[in-house]
């Protein structure tokens, strides 16, 4: 098993953004554009480790820094999957479509995985105590918590998801307030600018 030591900043010159969008969101927005060119936030195990790291505090699994040392290349083969089919499910919902049954089959795999129970321990003479069966550890259970979130978002009726018009951009976010009309100040202020350039440029 590769280890790798959690990295702060991110390990890449741009980070993937973390825009406090709803969890299942800023999942499938670690699929982003760095001027112009896509890049994967969780294309290899130290960014994936990292964006987990940079969320923990979303997931009531623990992630602990043992947990997010141990991430493999597997693993990202696994949350990239399952980002790749909520995204384009998220992108049907947003701009209409068909939705791919693999991609609704994909997030419920990954829905079911890591499942654990309470179990009563009682001998006599001592105090009741709880464990939990089934547990298989803190990656999968991160993985089903981010298939129920996106399995939520989808099913909300209230959620009112966009795709950001922002000049090459490639995020959605939750118009929340609902005029909302970015998924940043930032591509705000690039649409403004390339409004104003084509309107100022020489004519040819
Ligand atoms: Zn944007």
């Amino acid at each position: 098993m590769t280890t790798h030591a959690l990295t702060c900043p991110h390990p890449a010159t741009e980070a993937p953004p973390l825009l406090g969008e709803p969890l299942a969101l800023e999942f499938v927005n670690t699929h982003y554009a760095v001027r112009g060119s896509l890049r994967d936030g969780l294309g290899r195990p130290d960014y994936l480790a990292w964006w987990l790291s940079m969320c923990r505090d979303r997931f009531s699994t623990e992630l602990t820094d043992a947990a997010l040392a141990a991430v493999d290349e597997a693993d990202v083969v696994h949350f990239r999957e399952l980002r790749d089919a909520s995204r384009r499910l998220i992108d049907v919902r947003v701009e209409g479509g068909e939705p791919d049954s693999r991609d609704v089959a994909q997030v419920n795999r990954a829905g079911g995985l890591g499942r654990s129970w309470p179990i009563l321990l009682w001998n006599p003479q001592q105090p009741p105590t709880v464990a939990r069966l089934g547990a298989q550890g803190p990656l999968l259970e991160a993985q089903a918590e981010l298939a129920h979130a996106v399995v939520t978002l989808l099913t909300a009726p209230q959620a009112d998801v966009a795709a950001c018009p922002g000049p090459g951009c490639v995020l959605f976010f939750e118009r929340n307030p609902p005029r909302r009309a970015w998924c940043s100040p930032g591509c705000g202020n690039r649409a403004r600018a390339a409004r104003h350039y084509h309107r100022h440029r020489p004519a040819d």
